[in-house]
């Protein structure tokens, strides 16, 4: 049931502060009193799944089974009401308040059903002794009856002198007296009718005899017909119960659900974070993956900070390929949402705001199926965002834009990066390996470069996963593709092909200024038509046209002491050479 429920509550976290300090108070009372909490356990431990069983009940599949299930479970809520209060905190306390025992389902099972009840519901053995009364005496005529029949069968041999005489049944003419051929002179005369004649006895009934088989008859086939009717009318009754019980069902998994954040907040070193209202700022100290912690173990994982105050909406993330910066944006998003389900957090320290959404474009996924091309979703996602997102909402963009052309992709990531500084103030963080993103730091006041830490040790690269202030120098995409194990031929010939490249251009140039030449020099689309694709590292296209007399004249022209006339001379002019 706490499985299910935290399932829901991952899915959808609380907006609502006061429902989250509730929660977290909760789960820190539950954490302060470990004593408590582990008899709390214990007692949750024997209670089933009480929201499926209250299912089978509505559905009217319930067996004897699970209505012992029930009983058990229902007979455990006295006793977690119990502990609940000793925890001495509001919180709890009120949660113990709301719950109803639903008591008088549990004593009605105790009193009415078989607690080794079988699976089938029409053979019997459901309903307990003394849970009614012509039942009972079913039971008493079928128990009685085998005994009954030995004492008159002994009576008779005494009575008639007749040693072998039995008393035996059939289904034609059910229980009867039988005498052999040669003892039938020994039978008194009207003792017995006569009812069959065989070749060597006689059968004979009485009517006390014939007395006692109806009940016999009718306590055999009446008994477990009667057993399934009222266990038709006890189901019905737990059945008009069952929106107390789906209530009971749900405090329930609700406490389960939090003991389980408690015990992980315990075992895993996770701290409160401390909600605020009234600003969008957030503070984490040494926040950690909980995952990637668990799989790597403490020790191995590198704690971050995440400082987003009110002067910083954006994180710029750039940093070696396999350095984490995907791990560092979902660790964000796993905080937050952790936080607003009401569980503690991995970090330190957390100062967060609450979040109205979270949007993520995150790993490259597509829907081939309906037709959406792995790049048609990342932009169909980035439109989400844009489209919806607020200033309370947290905006996680992995690498936007690396699904097409490298000057498509930079162009829109920047375009996107503008327009949520500019427009939709969500604190977002945005990673990437466009180095030329970087720039931005100095156009856009709320965004800030933060980089992943790594170094080169004798020609390895080794990974910080530290997250440290300022642009990163380098991706080390070939490092990574080395540690992947490709071809050592291949690896030395993507060297060359990058030294090559970075001797033709500074890759730390801010794209801003590679997207305005693009713009002016109609020479660059035939490069992409001739490559497909634009190349980042192309020689900066404002060096080739140094010589070109258009933009030399227009270099030279003094734009402070020329007159509007004579700009839209200069203009006129330089038009009609390129014309030519
Ligand atoms: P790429 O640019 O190639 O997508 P990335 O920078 O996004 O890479 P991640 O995928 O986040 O890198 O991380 C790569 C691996 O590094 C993770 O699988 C994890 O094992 C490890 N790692 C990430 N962050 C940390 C950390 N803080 N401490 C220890 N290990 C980490």
């Amino acid at each position: 049931m706490g499985g299910r429920l935290l399932k829901q509550w991952l899915e959808r976290p609380l907006i609502d502060m006061v429902a989250i300090n509730r929660r977290q108070q909760q789960v820190q009372a539950l954490l302060d009193h470990f004593f408590e909490r582990s008899e709390l356990q214990e007692r949750l431990t024997k209670v089933y799944d009480l929201e499926r069983l209250a299912g089978r009940v509505a559905f009217g599949t319930v067996n004897g089974r699970d209505l012992i299930q029930l009983q058990t479970s229902l007979d455990q809520i006295p006793a977690v009401q119990d502990i609940l209060l000793r925890f001495e905190d509001d919180s709890l306390t009120s949660l113990e308040k709301a719950i109803d025992p639903v008591s008088d389902i549990a004593n009605l099972i105790r009193r009415a059903i078989e607690p080794e009840a079988p699976i089938s519901v029409t053979e019997g053995n459901l309903i307990l002794r003394g849970y009614n009364e012509k039942l009972d005496n079913y039971r008493d005529v079928m128990a009685n009856s085998k005994q009954w029949l030995a004492e008159l069968e002994a009576s008779e041999r005494e009575a008639t002198g007749i040693h072998n005489l039995k008393i035996r049944y059939n289904k034609v003419f059910g229980y009867y007296i039988e005498v052999t051929k040669g003892q039938l002179a020994n039978v008194p005369e009207g003792r017995y009718e006569r009812k069959q004649t065989l070749t060597n006895a006689e059968r004979f009934i009485t009517p006390e005899l014939k007395e006692k088989e109806t009940l016999i008859l009718e306590a055999e086939e009446s008994a477990t017909t009667l057993e399934y009717t009222l266990f038709q009318e006890i189901r019905e009754q737990v059945k008009a119960q069952i929106e107390r019980l789906q209530k009971l069902a749900a405090q329930i998994a609700t406490l389960d659900v939090l003991q389980s954040f408690a015990v992980v907040a315990e075992n895993q070193h996770y701290v409160r974070p401390v909600m605020h209202a009234g600003t969008h700022a957030l503070d984490i100290k040494n926040g950690r993956h909980p995952v990637v912690e668990k799989v790597l173990g403490e020790q191995q994982y590198i704690p971050n900070d995440v400082v987003m105050d009110d002067n910083v909406d954006m994180l710029l993330i750039t940093g070696p390929n396999m350095s984490g910066k995907s791990t560092y944006m979902r660790q964000l998003a796993l905080i937050v949402v952790m936080a607003q389900i009401g569980s503690f957090v991995p970090a330190d320290q957390a100062d967060l705001p609450v979040f109205d959404q979270i949007f993520t474009r995150i790993g490259a996924a597509d829907d081939l199926a309906s037709g959406q091309s792995t790049f048609m979703v990342e932009m169909l996602e980035a439109n989400a965002a844009l489209s919806h997102a607020t200033a309370s909402s947290l905006i996680l963009f992995d690498e936007i834009g690396r699904g097409t052309a490298t000057y498509d992709g930079m162009a829109l990531a920047q375009a996107i990066i503008e327009y949520l500084h500019d427009h939709v103030h969500a604190k977002t963080l945005f990673s990437t390996h466009y180095h030329e993103l970087t720039g931005l730091e100095t156009t856009l006041d709320k965004l800030q470069n933060v980089h992943v830490g790594a170094v080169e040790e004798h020609g390895n690269l080794v990974f910080l996963h530290k997250m440290l202030a300022g642009p990163a120098d380098k991706s080390y995409g070939i490092h990574v593709a080395k540690l992947a194990g490709l071809p050592d031929d291949l690896l030395t010939r993507a060297d060359s092909i990058l030294s090559d490249l970075e001797g033709d251009q500074d890759v730390t140039t801010p794209h801003v200024a590679a997207v305005q030449v693009e713009e002016t020099q109609p020479e660059d689309s035939q490069v992409e038509e001739e490559t497909g694709q634009l190349d980042l590292f192309e020689p900066e296209p404002v060096q080739q046209n140094k010589s070109n007399p258009v933009l030399k004249k227009l270099s030279q022209f003094d734009l402070l002491t020329a007159t509007p006339m004579d700009a839209m001379n200069l203009i006129y002019h330089l038009q009609k050479q390129l014309k030519k």
